[in-house]
This record gives C-alpha cells, sequence and structure tokens, in this order.
C-alpha cells in the first residue's frame, strides 16, 4: 500500500513551524506494511490544496493529512476535501451538540465559527477526537483513503494510536509486518556494514543501518502472511547479526541504555552510585528517566572541577598525579562513590568540560570507568568537540559499560 503524508499549514512553510507530525506518522507506517513514498508540505490555500488531494490520489493508495481542521477560515483541509472529490459538506447535528457540551464544560458558549468542524461531505466518516475540538476525517473515493488528523501533536498522536493504527491494521491483515530492532555500540557505522554486508539490499526481509547517539542500530523488517513466517525471516538475519557483532550488542527494539542497564540492575539485584564531571548531571538524569530507578540508585554526584571532586571525597594526591581528566581518576571517582554511597557499583565519567581545553587537554576527551571494587571497566572516549555531543554520548556509552560489566561478573 503506497502512502503519502501532508503536513498543512503555512506556519510550516514559513519555518516558524518544524513538521514534528510527519515523521512520527512516518516512524509508525514500516511496522504496519505501509509504504511511504512522499511527504509535502501544503500553505493554507485552498486552491493549492485541492490540487495536492488530487495528484496525491493519483499516485498514493492512502493520504494522512494533519494540520488544517481548526474552526478558523484558515483551515481548509476539509473544504479542499470537498472540492477535489466534488462533494458539498453538510453540518452534522450530533457533532454540532458535541462541541457545544465540549464549550459548555469549559464555561463558555461556543464559537460561531467552530459550526465548521460540523462539516461532514458524504465520502467521509469522523475520526474521534478525544483530546480537542477538531474531530478528524476518514474519506474514501475509488479505493483510496484519506485519513484527517489534527495538527497539535498531543491530539494527533492520540487520534493515531485510539483510532487511525487499529483500523489500518484491520485493512491490512491479510499480511504482517514485523519488526526487529538491534542495538551496538563500540564499532563504526562502516564496520558493522562490511560485517553483515550479504544481508543489505534484500527487499524482504529488509535490513536497514542507522548510525544514532546510543550506538549504531540494525533493523530487520519482514513482512510475510503470518507473525511465525515474519519471524521465521528475521531469525537467520538476527543470528548472524549476534555470531558476529554479539559482544557489541547492548539492546533490543526501543530499548534505551538507561533501561537496559536499569533492566540489568534490579534483575541482579545490584545498587549504583555515581559521580560525573563535564555531563552536567545528564547521566544521572538518564538513570532517573527509569521509573523504578530509585531502588537501586543511591545518588550521583556532579563536580565540575578538582575541587568539586576532591570536596566529593576523591583524593587530591590522586587528582594532583593524574590530573582530572584522566582514566586513573575516573577510576577513583568511580571507587569512591561506590564506597561513600555504599553501593554495589560505582560509575564515573570525567572529560574536558568544554567550550575549551582543560589541563592541555582537548575537548571531546572523556574517561569512563564502572567497578564494583575488584572489577573495573575502563574506557577513553574521543568525540567531536561539542559539549551537547558529550553531554548525550558519554552517558550512554557510560551506561552500555555499566550493563557490560555486570554481565562480566554475573
Ligand atoms: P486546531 O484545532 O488547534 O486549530 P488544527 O488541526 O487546525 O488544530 P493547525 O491550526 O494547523 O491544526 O495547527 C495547530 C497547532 O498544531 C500549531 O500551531 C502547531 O503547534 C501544531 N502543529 C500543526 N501542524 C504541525 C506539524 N505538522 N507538526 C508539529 N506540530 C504541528
Amino acid at each position: 500500500m503506497k502512502a503519502e503524508i501532508m503536513g498543512i499549514g503555512t506556519e510550516l512553510l514559513m519555518g516558524e513551524l518544524t513538521d514534528t507530525n510527519s515523521s512520527w506518522i512516518a516512524s509508525r507506517l514500516p511496522a504496519l506494511g505501509i509504504e511511504l513514498q512522499w511527504v509535502s508540505i501544503i500553505g493554507d490555500d485552498l486552491p493549492r490544496l485541492t490540487e495536492a488531494f488530487k495528484n496525491g490520489m493519483k499516485r498514493s493508495d492512502i493520504i494522512f493529512t494533519t494540520g488544517g481542521l481548526g474552526p478558523t477560515q484558515d483551515d481548509l483541509t476539509r473544504e479542499a476535501i470537498a472540492a477535489a472529490f466534488d462533494e458539498t459538506s453538510v453540518i452534522q447535528q450530533e457533532v454540532v451538540d458535541k462541541l457545544e457540551r465540549y464549550f459548555a464544560a469549559r464555561g463558555t458558549p461556543m464559537p460561531q465559527h467552530n459550526l465548521k468542524q460540523a462539516n461532514l461531505i458524504p465520502s467521509a466518516k469522523w475520526v474521534v477526537n478525544n483530546n480537542g475540538t477538531a474531530p478528524g476525517w476518514w474519506a474514501e473515493r475509488d479505493g483510496k483513503i484519506i485519513i484527517c488528523m489534527p495538527g497539535p501533536p498531543g491530539e494527533n498522536h492520540s487520534m493515531w494510536e485510539e483510532q487511525v493504527e487499529p483500523e489500518l491494521a484491520k485493512l491490512i491483515e491479510d499480511e504482517v509486518t514485523i519488526t526487529r530492532n538491534i542495538k551496538t555500540m563500540g564499532m563504526s557505522e562502516g564496520a558493522v556494514d562490511e560485517v553483515i554486508s550479504e544481508f543489505f539490499g534484500i527487499e524482504n526481509p529488509y535490513l536497514g543501518i542507522y548510525s544514532k547517539a546510543d550506538g549504531i542500530h540494525l533493523r530487520v523488517i519482514a513482512r510475510a502472511k503470518d507473525s511465525q513466517s515474519a519471524q521465521a525471516m528475521i531469525a537467520p538475519v538476527e543470528q548472524a547479526i549476534h555470531e558476529r557483532l554479539g559482544e557489541y550488542v547492548w539492546g533490543y527494539d526501543d530499548e534505551t541504555p538507561e533501561q537496559s542497564a536499569g533492566k540489568s540492575l534490579t534483575e541482579k539485584g545490584l545498587t549504583l552510585a555515581v559521580m560525573e564531571m563535564c555531563t552536567g548531571g545528564s547521566l544521572t538524569n538518564a538513570i532517573t528517566n527509569v521509573s523504578n530507578s530509585s531502588s537501586y540508585l543511591k545518588g550521583g554526584i556532579v563536580a565540575f572541577d578538582g575541587k568539586a571532586l576532591s570536596a566529593s571525597g576523591v583524593p587530591t594526591a590522586d587528582l594532583k598525579q593524574h590530573g582530572v581528566v584522566s582514566q586513573q581518576t575516573a577510576n577513583v571517582m568511580a571507587e569512591t562513590v561506590r564506597r561513600n554511597l555504599n553501593a554495589d557499583l560505582g560509575l564515573a565519567v570525567t572529560g574536558v568540560p568544554g567550550p575549551g581545553e582543560f589541563e592541555g587537554k582537548p575537548l571531546g576527551l572523556a574517561y569512563i570507568a564502572v567497578t564494583n571494587g575488584e572489577k573495573t571497566r575502563e574506557m577513553e572516549m574521543r568525540l567531536p568537540p561539542r559539549q551537547v555531543t558529550i553531554k548525550r554520548r558519554v552517558p550512554n556509552q557510560a551506561l552500555i559499560e555499566l550493563r557490560r560489566l555486570i554481565e562480566e561478573i554475573s
């Protein structure tokens, strides 16, 4: 099934608003087996919108739109579909009643302009919006479908999840698409590509490679008549990835480094203490993004220079001997915080905080240490010299090293 997405709104064309809805919807289509072929942005202009729908109906089986369903004069999505279908809209009393109740619950009368949100053409049916005034439209003509959703992402995403996706899944029930995402860290994209090169370029199962802040992801997508057959198509690819890249694999599907590390800590009943320099608390913040993190995290210390580190218990002699940014200091930080906070494991990162050099060392240099008091995993990182990159990538790598140490010691 070939699809396209239209982001509707002049704000989008003027660069005042970024079209996040289209990429959000796009990310949901492969799992449904829907092939996205076009994404376009169209302003609030009736002739151009009408033309876009006419062209879209020629080249796509299904069109998703977001935006332009509000009550104002420049919300023209419904009018453009009516024009493209050459149909006349009729106000639906039950939607007027619903809108009136919506406004009454907020203690204001319904503005007359909202009446247009109750308009429907004969070829369309409503899509319920549980989070706003604008109902969506599901229009069908000559075997082609147009699904219109509101612009605000909160309304759009919930409408998709509650109404649109379940209906689409019914339409495509003769085919199942299964996706497996395997996440690696430690090998470059080129090296990963080389090791499993024979699986690329095949349509089904399809193997994609993506470079992300938490490593190189490999996504296998298989389409088949049932889920068992789709799983069987994925299995040999997944097995080869494990055989050739096993030591670099740290997670699957939607798992994040903090979830993966949190799962290992919970399974083994271990506690954790953190000391971070150069990441501004983003490592501890990531750990606390996991809902049960308070059951294993004893605490996190954020220090930004040698004085703060020694005030947190790191011996001044070590700092003087090795410098703040060194592997030895990372090791001492990990062991110090582990002991001081009485945790099973200590995790530490130290690096050049930026914007420029520190101790004559370049921005981008960072060290990670994770220890249980007996065994320590160490890592030096040389990243692009951007503070934002360092704050994102050092915590991810540190969490993956943490998980690796837990695997080693258990
Ligand atoms: P409303 O009933 O709120 O008017 P609508 O369906 O008419 O909804 P628009 O008026 O086009 O939607 O946009 C409302 C708001 O939704 C925008 O100001 C913006 O914040 C958000 N929005 C619209 N389109 C997009 C998009 N493509 N990506 C992300 N956000 C969007």
